[in-house]
């Protein structure tokens, strides 16, 4: 088996609530390598962007609210199936629903303020990788 990449968001509320170490240190003890991270802040275009697949949803509008109003920590990360691991890592995307010991379950609020995105797919996850990082920060 081959290394895969994938990319993953620490949203603005675990950010704000100081809990990017401990996200971190989940993501890391379950065997990814951090290839590129940094904390940054998403403009309502880049939101509106990121998050083009739903805009045609009714939350879409509370999503870009949410994902602009602070900072967040993007990373690319790489393990052995690293797309589905890390959704594994995350849990469901509503905490109700998400299993006991996942970012979610742990952290999340509520089916928006969830705290964590992962990639779901190769495709997305080099769509995203290459909307926030260089290929030199990928190297
Ligand atoms: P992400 O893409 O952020 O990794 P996901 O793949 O688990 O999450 P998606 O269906 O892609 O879930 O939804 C993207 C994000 O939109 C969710 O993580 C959440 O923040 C928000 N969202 C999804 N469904 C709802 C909803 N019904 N009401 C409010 N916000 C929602
Ligand atoms: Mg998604």
């Amino acid at each position: 088996m081959s290394a895969e990449r994938t990319f993953s968001i620490i949203k603005p509320d675990a950010v704000a609530a100081g809990q990017a170490g401990q996200i971190l240190a989940m993501i890391q003890e379950a065997g990814f390598k951090i290839l590129a991270m940094r904390m940054t802040r998403l403009t309502e275009a880049q939101a509106r962007e990121f998050y083009g697949v739903h805009s045609a949803r009714p939350f879409f509008g509370g999503l870009v609210k949410f994902m602009t109003e602070g900072p967040i920590v993007v990373m690319a990360l790489e393990r052995e199936n690293a797309i589905k691991g890390l959704r594994e890592v995350m849990g469901a995307t509503n905490p109700a629903n998400a299993a006991e010991g996942t970012v979610r379950k742990r952290f999340a609020a509520d089916i928006e303020r969830n705290c964590i995105h992962g990639s779901d797919a190769p495709e997305t996850a080099g769509q995203e990788l290459r909307f926030f990082f260089s290929g030199a920060d990928l190297l």
